[in-house]
């Protein structure tokens, strides 16, 4: 695999994108097309791809590639795409601040700390896993709890077994993907535990990892225990009530060796803290306009540091928006300040980007907070004044929406603010949507 460049770092570039994962490799694909000439991408890693280099299932690039690909594949296309471009890409480097004006403080193997200055700046710092800590589970603190990324670093890359018979807590899509990868390495995988009353990953991934697998999922059920001195040897499970209390007197023990947790991921974002950008306190990433661009002038943002997304092909749209706003900042030529504020309303969690124009189309990223079946999205002005309306046959919360909002809409629309609600609808949905069902 070809991983970077070899030229020498340069004291000045137009665009420096931070993170080598699949947001900022098409980041900076993007700017160039933009018109930037000089763009550098940095990652911390000793090659770039990001997470998407432990991922060696099939399942990513269908809507980019129009192919399924492994994580590897994905992520090779996508370097070699910027490399053809003449892009500088810089490994075994890590971005330590960027000051108020944009001077990027570098930190390299070959280097030592370099200060590089750079008219703008492209975040894809993609994002960590919840650790054990996160939902503090009791118990003893013994060997063999592991995030469910970790276990899949070890396994893929290392080619080293993390136990032999494991609990896995969380169904989010690590944890279901890792409980298929522990079984085809002989690991027998107790079952998946879910403090929710729903799954949190993909439908096609609670298809193809456990019931493919016969592997039990246990909704409403969580770890209320860890036990072992040196080594995980047991753990204690229980279902919860409806406000996620554990019922303890319907408890009982699992034998195991090994926990992963698979509880949700967080923003990278402690170099946007450093920067003083504004978050957002529910996707914990940086508020962005509608060209990604976040609460400081020529600093933009993409991929999982923004919010978390599904699946990699979302991530490499959103990311070529952030890196040709980027390359358009640096030609002056970034199209005018949004005029309208996207408010989460009713069963949404949030929405990105925060702002829009009533000028261009926008594809508007969002979550619901509960699953719904037939339902209809509405977006709803300052005085309650319906102005779209759009039923859909289900969401769910694990399953991004994305809307397209086009001007022909935008026009009708006279205020500040636009609130975006998913309701629930009494009427069937009047036609057969299929995929483009989430699609306005
Ligand atoms: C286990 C797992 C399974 C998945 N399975 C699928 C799937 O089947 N299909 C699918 O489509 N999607 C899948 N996804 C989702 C997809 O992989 C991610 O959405 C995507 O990789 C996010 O891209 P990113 O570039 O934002 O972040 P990452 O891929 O995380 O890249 C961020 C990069 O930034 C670097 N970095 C961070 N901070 C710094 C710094 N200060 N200086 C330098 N470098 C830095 C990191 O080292 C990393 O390389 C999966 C994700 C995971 C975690």
């Amino acid at each position: 695999m070809i991983t970077s460049s070899s030229r020498h770092l340069r004291s000045s570039y137009d665009v420096v994108v931070v993170g080598g994962g699949p947001a900022g490799l098409e980041a900076a694909v993007a700017a160039q097309a933009a018109g930037a000439a000089k763009i550098l991408v940095v990652d911390r890693e000793a090659e770039a791809g990001g997470i998407l280099l432990q991922c060696i299932h099939s399942g990513f690039g269908l809507h980019r590639f129009g192919e399924t690909l492994t994580g590897p594949e994905y992520a090779q296309r996508a370097l070699m795409q910027t490399l053809e471009h003449d892009i500088d890409v810089v490994t075994d480097a890590y971005v330590l601040d960027i000051d108020e004006r944009r001077r990027v403080k570098l930190l390299t193997t070959t280097d030592g700390v370099s200060l590089l200055d750079t008219r703008a700046v492209v975040l894809a710092m993609g994002a960590r896993e919840r650790t054990r800590a996160a939902v503090r589970i009791p118990g003893t603190r013994p060997a063999g709890v592991f995030t469910a990324g970790l276990a899949q670093r070890l396994i893929n890359l290392y080619g080293l077994l993390p136990g032999t018979r494991a609990v896995i807590l969380g169904s989010g899509d690590i944890g279901l993907i890792m409980a298929r990868r522990l079984m085809l390495e002989d690991i027998e995988v107790a079952g998946v535990f879910e403090l929710m009353p729903h799954a949190n990953g993909l439908n096609r991934n609670i298809v193809q990892c456990l019931q493919d697998f016969d592997i039990p999922l246990h909704l409403s059920t969580t770890i209320v225990e860890i036990h072992g001195n040196h080594r995980v040897n047991q753990v204690t499970v229980a279902p919860v009530d409806a406000s996620f209390r554990p019922l303890l007197d319907q408890a009982w023990q699992i034998t195991c060796d090994t926990v992963l947790v698979s509880i949700g991921l967080i923003p990278e974002n402690e170099l946007s803290q450093q920067m003083r950008l504004r978050l957002d306190p529910v996707t914990r990433g940086p508020l962005v306009t509608s060209t990604m661009e976040c609460t400081r002038d020529g600093v933009f943002a993409c991929g999982n540091v923004v919010h978390i997304h599904d699946i990699v092909d979302f991530v490499s749209a959103e990311a070529t928006l952030a890196g040709y706003s980027a390359g358009q900042y640096v030609a002056g030529a970034l199209p005018r300040a949004d005029n309208v504020r996207l408010q989460p309303g009713k069963n949404v969690a949030y929405c990105v980007p925060h702002t829009i124009s009533t000028e261009r189309e926008h594809i508007v990223y969002l979550r619901t907070r509960r699953q719904l079946g037939a339902c209809t999205l509405r977006l709803v002005g300052p005085s309650e004044q319906v102005v779209y309306a759009r039923k859909l046959r289900y969401v769910f919360p694990a399953e991004m929406v994305n809307l397209k909002l086009r001007p022909a809409i935008l026009q009708q629309f006279h205020g500040d603010r636009l609130r975006i609600d998913v309701v629930a609808s009494e009427a069937a949905v009047d036609e057969d949507l299929g995929e483009e069902e989430v699609l306005i």
